[in-house]
């Protein structure tokens, strides 16, 4: 008898402990998602997660290599101008962006 409870309260412990230990991989995710551009403002290149994020003008700016947040760093301004308005597409400098705004 008090030892079928025991092995009920046990596998309850190892259950709350298995549901704790789901959640922290999820809070780990969030953070990459709170980038708002999906490519480098610098060359269009994909995000890479490990380079440091760069704060300017209430978006949270994420770069493919060191090199690029370095030079975002030095003229954000110059180089935001290059991602579409929602940062999900590289227009480049080549100046079709008003083709891209036709939407
Ligand atoms: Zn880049």
């Amino acid at each position: 008898m008090f030892r079928s409870l025991g092995i009920l309260f046990l596998s309850l412990i190892l259950f709350s402990a298995f549901a704790l230990a789901q959640d922290q991989p999820q809070t780990k995710s969030t953070t990459e998602i709170e980038v708002w551009n999906i490519v480098c403002p610098i060359d269009g290149k994909a995000i890479n997660p490990e380079i440091k994020v760069i704060t300017y003008k209430n978006h949270k700016y994420g770069f493919c290599s060191e090199d690029c947040a370095v030079l975002f760093k030095e003229n954000p301004e110059a180089y935001i101008k290059n991602l579409s308005n929602d940062g999900t597409e590289f227009l480049g400098k080549s100046g079709n962006q008003n083709l891209k705004e036709n939407k």
